[in-house]
């Protein structure tokens, strides 16, 4: 088998489950009792997210630990109800309480914006809480001149993922967070009160990139897990100092109150793991994608690249235009090479790409293409051995289609 969809899952990295391990037997005991074993317990998991917070330039007490980069995208705009609406309780509380008198409507319309490529996780909450989509251009980057139309003084959140997860496309994240510099001090200078945030979904870019929040100027940072060769489940949003969220549950107040429940100790602990390989291994690993994507896309033929510029190393984005990517897809994996044709979950649903709509593709464009993400368990003789494989695949496709 040839595995080319790290975009979708890493395999947790034997030094990861090594490290879990303890955490499920003979160091199993809750972080808030109060005997010694837990208390050690309780040291090595703040420890363990000092690791995580450490990678990011933050400390373990800006991070809540969350159950993934959904739920780390979803708490993170709580902050636009938290702006609009500080005494009303969290969604999850509003949900339960479903005849409150203070609803949707205290949302109003243009209260955040993200970009038209983000994950369904980004996408599907920013709807819930007044969003508009900002445009990218034909690679995938941000349009800064539509951005900085729709930063109206509505505005309380921008999310826009550092590297996006079906083109693999950097946004200039600097660039982003000095124009929001400037719409704070023209708020301030006309006496507009509404603070402005900007967040980031660094799922995909962690394992590859320097993530550092000062550096990006972010207030509010999503991490994943089960990006980076750590257990799925698992992820956390960085809070700087000055954000107010609304918590996702009440209890026993852990996570600064923002996220109560008992601690998933072997899960932070295998996520802390990760991020130290990775920071490791970062360097070493995009030379050595950027070798791999080099030699598939000498080898392979008749495609056109649609993530040619501004893209994530690890990212090989193919239109194959007239083809059925969904059939290729089958044809492949009867031949032990797992590609996918864009976002898991898209693919999953069956329902067409609105990244590749985003970059301007026509339906058949979206059709053609396919996704191809590099990770640590490939290699050369791989990629040589897949190059031939997929052209073999199209080469009888094409046929099947002209008979
Ligand atoms: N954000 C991005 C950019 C992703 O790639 C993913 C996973 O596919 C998610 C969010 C959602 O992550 P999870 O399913 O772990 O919550």
């Amino acid at each position: 088998m040839v595995y080319l969809d790290h975009a979708a899952a890493t395999p947790v990295s034997k030094k990861v489950f090594e490290a879990m391990k303890p955490y499920f037997s003979d160091e199993f005991f809750n972080p808030s009792a109060a005997y010694l074993p837990a208390k050690k317990v309780s040291a090595e998991y703040e420890a363990a997210k000092g690791v995580i917070a450490h990678a990011i330039g933050a400390k373990a007490n800006d991070l809540v630990i969350t159950a993934g980069a959904t739920e780390a995208n979803n708490l993170a705009f709580s902050v636009v109800r938290e702006v609009l609406d500080p005494a009303c309780p969290s969604d999850t509380l509003r949900a339960a309480q479903a005849k409150s008198s203070r609803s949707a409507e205290h949302i109003g319309p243009k209260t955040s914006l993200y970009l038209a490529t983000e994950h369904d996780s980004v996408r599907k909450v920013a709807e819930q809480y007044g969003g508009e989509a900002i445009s990218v251009d034909k690679n995938g980057r941000i349009d800064l001149d539509d951005f900085k139309a729709k930063i109206t003084d509505d505005v309380v959140l921008v999310s826009v993922a550092l590297a996006n997860n079906e083109l693999g496309t950097i946004q200039p994240l600097s660039e982003i967070a000095a124009i929001i510099r400037k719409v704070r001090l023209d708020r301030l200078s006309r006496g507009v009160k509404r603070p402005l945030y900007l967040h980031s979904d660094a799922s995909q870019a962690l394992n590859l990139l320097n993530v550092n929040v000062a550096r990006l100027g972010v207030d509010l940072l999503t991490l994943n897990s089960a990006k980076v060769y750590g257990p799925k489940g698992v992820g956390a949003l960085y809070v700087s100092h000055d954000v107010k969220l609304k918590p996702s549950s009440y209890g026993g107040g852990q996570e600064q109150g923002l996220r109560s429940g008992t601690e998933n100790v072997p899960g932070v602990v295998g996520f802390a793991k990760a991020v130290e390989e990775a920071e490791k291994h970062k360097n070493g690993n995009r030379k050595k994608y950027a070798e791999l994507r080099k030699i598939l896309l000498n080898e392979l033929q008749g495609y056109e690249l649609l993530n040619k510029k501004h893209s994530l190393d690890n990212f090989i984005v193919l239109c194959y235009n007239g083809i059925d990517a969904e059939r290729l897809v089958f044809l492949l994996e009867d031949k032990g090479v797992y590609v996918s044709t864009g976002a898991a979950c898209a693919a999953n649903k069956g329902t067409k790409s609105h990244v590749l709509a985003a970059i301007g593709l026509s339906d058949s464009e979206i059709n053609g293409s396919l996704r191809l993400t590099l990770g640590e368990t490939n290699n050369k003789e791989q990629i040589h051995k897949v190059a031939e494989i997929i052209n073999e695949v199209m080469s009888q496709e094409k046929r099947r289609i002209e008979k």
